[in-house]
Order: C-alpha cells, then sequence, then structure tokens
C-alpha cells in the first residue's frame, strides 16, 4: 500500500508563562492509501495536538512546531504557507471534533453550509453544489426533505452526521475524526461508528481516528498507536495490539476496560494520573505508574524498537535491559 501520510519526529511545544509545554514529543507515525489509523490514549496524551498540527493549526503562539516533518503525498506541508495550507485544509485534509456544534453555524441551514464548503473548493455553479450537498447529506443517511432546516432542529447523532457530510463534501484524501462518538449518547454513538465503517468501505478516504475508546478502535481501525505524555509508546496492527499488547500502558487500558466476555468484578483503571507536561518525568516517561519500573527507567529513556515486523514499542523489558519478567496481559 502506498504511505499517505507520513509523520517523522514531530516536536510542538508551547511556551507558555508557566513554562514549555512538551506537548508532542518525536511522534512519528504512517497513514496507508485506505486505511485507519488510530490514535488511542488518555485526555493530555498530545493526540488532539497532533492531529491539529497536521491540520496546520498549532504553529503559532503560543504553540511551535520545533522539529520534524509531516508528508503528505510525499510532499512536506510543514513548508507550506498560510495560502497553501488553507487550499489544503477541505481539500486534502479534513477534520471532524468532539462537538458538533463547535463546527456548524447556527444561523445557516445545512445544505447551505455543505455547499459554501463545495464551492469554496470546486469549480461549482450555486445550483450544482447545492445539489452535491443534498448528495453529500443522502450519503450520510440524511433524508434531502431534511436539507433546508438549521442545525438546532437536528439531534445530536444528525449534527455530527452533517459535520462528517461537510468534511467529506471536497472528498479528502484523509480524514481526521477527533472523539467524533464522544459527545453522543451510547445508541446514537453506534450508529456514527457504523456510518463511518460504511463510509470506510465506500470512500477511498484514509481516515486517522482519536480516541480513548479501544472499543471504537476495534470496530473501525487497521492501524493502531497508543500515545502518553506527547510520545507514542506502542503502535502495530489492530491485531497485534489486541492480540499481543507489549507496553504496560498498553496492558493498563485495555485492563481499565470492561470485557463483556468476562465476568469482572472490578476495575482496575491504570493508577496514577498523566502527567503533568510541562514538568514531564525523566526516563521513561509512564515510570511513575508502571508497576514494572526499576531504576534505570527513572533516568533513561527507552528506545522506540520494533519487536516483530511493523510491531514497535518503547519499554525496557523488551530492549532486555530489566531482569527478565513478563509484562501480564490486559493488566
Ligand atoms: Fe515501565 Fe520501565 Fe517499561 Fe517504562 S521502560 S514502561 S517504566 S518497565
Amino acid at each position: 500500500q502506498k504511505k499517505l501520510l507520513e509523520i517523522k519526529d514531530l516536536t510542538i511545544k508551547f511556551h507558555t508563562d508557566d513554562g514549555v509545554v512538551e506537548a508532542v514529543n518525536k511522534v512519528s507515525l504512517t497513514v496507508h492509501e485506505g486505511e485507519t489509523l488510530g490514535i488511542v490514549g488518555e485526555t493530555g496524551a498530545g493526540k488532539t495536538t497532533t492531529a491539529l498540527g497536521i491540520m496546520g493549526l498549532v504553529d503559532c503562539p503560543p504553540g511551535r512546531i520545533e522539529g520534524g516533518k509531516i508528508m503528505l503525498n510525499d510532499q512536506d506541508i510543514l513548508q507550506l504557507d498560510e495560502d497553501e495550507f488553507r487550499k489544503l485544509r477541505g481539500k486534502e485534509i479534513s477534520m471532524i471534533f468532539q462537538d458538533p456544534m463547535t463546527a456548524l453555524n447556527p444561523v445557516f441551514t445545512v445544505v447551505d453550509q455543505i455547499a459554501e464548503v463545495i464551492a469554496n473548493h470546486q469549480q461549482l455553479g450555486e445550483k450544482e453544489a447545492e445539489q452535491k450537498a443534498i448528495e453529500m447529506l443522502e450519503l450520510v443517511r440524511i433524508p434531502a426533505e431534511r436539507a433546508y432546516e438549521y442545525p438546532h432542529q437536528f439531534s445530536g447523532g444528525m449534527k455530527q452526521r452533517v459535520v462528517i457530510a461537510i468534511a467529506l463534501a471536497c472528498n479528502p484524501r484523509l480524514l481526521i475524526a477527533d472523539e467524533p462518538t464522544t459527545a453522543l449518547d451510547v445508541t446514537i454513538q453506534a450508529q456514527v461508528l457504523e456510518l463511518m465503517k460504511d463510509l470506510k468501505t465506500r470512500s477511498k478516504t484514509s481516515m486517522m481516528l482519536i480516541t480513548h475508546d479501544l472499543g471504537v478502535v476495534s470496530e473501525i481501525c487497521d492501524q493502531v498507536a497508543i500515545m502518553y505524555a506527547g510520545e507514542i509508546v506502542e503502535s502495530g496492527s489492530l491485531e497485534d495490539i489486541f492480540e499481543n499488547p507489549l507496553h504496560p500502558y498498553t496492558n493498563g487500558l485495555f485492563g481499565s476496560i470492561p470485557d463483556i466476555d468476562k465476568e469482572v468484578e472490578f476495575l482496575s483503571p491504570i493508577e496514577g494520573l498523566v502527567p503533568d507536561p510541562s514538568d514531564l518525568p525523566k526516563g521513561c516517561k509512564f515510570h511513575p505508574r508502571c508497576k514494572y519500573a526499576q531504576h534505570l527507567c527513572s533516568v533513561e529513556e527507552p528506545a522506540f524498537q520494533e519487536y516483530s515486523p511493523g510491531h514497535y514499542a518503547k519499554c525496557f523489558v523488551y530492549e532486555g535491559k530489566l531482569p527478565a519478567k513478563e509484562v501480564k496481559k490486559y493488566e
């Protein structure tokens, strides 16, 4: 498969009055054509900042991209000026956010909002753009007769479907979805997820799905990257991550979700909190919360290494630098 997006060593910092926040540290990721990559982690792990970096929406004070490359189809998009980036957004890369209301304008009908995006990016007349907008609404299963309604007349799930229609209106090569189902109630979440799965099979759009929910990942992703404190700590295929998770943090994430096939009396959330990004621990950033941590983990940083084809992790246990100990699966 051809690489669509390749991020290499992306580093993003925020220079605030309270100090430097290291939001994203040397993150490397690849999304192949037609593939869905899930980025998983707790709040504050740097997932959204990574996505905003790809969208060209972070590089202004106090945020700064301090290193790395973002290659889209072999072009380093960090070299583009603001005008060129604006053209890229919507046409090549689109993003949908957690709260659909932030993306919708309450004073315009939904068809007008989609048609505007289409008209801005494609050389289409008003009528044609409107017709295409109605087709997009139908694609996300909103009947044409509701096209001339306003956002407040729609339920939460329908609003998110409108947002997806806007994001897909110009056939982007990459769709970034940031917790697209989190603000919705459970049944509606399932419907939106179903819709995204359907779009994935029908369109050629590649997706980057940001979530804290491993259930969502298992439904839709081909590849998975686990983020902790601004870094990728493990990445691999869906199967690698679900069948053979390596990093203690990944195993902790699995341990903190209910398994409907097992009788679990209580969940075991990972103890401790995500570290303050302006005061990150030395060595392995997970060491204050890790059951397997040894002195070495607090002074040296493990390497991000490949342990089987395409399956990477960042932990001394696998480098053989700690006394042989097996990380328990789904701890
Ligand atoms: Fe835990 Fe050490 Fe591995 Fe970090 S390097 S995850 S602290 S065992």
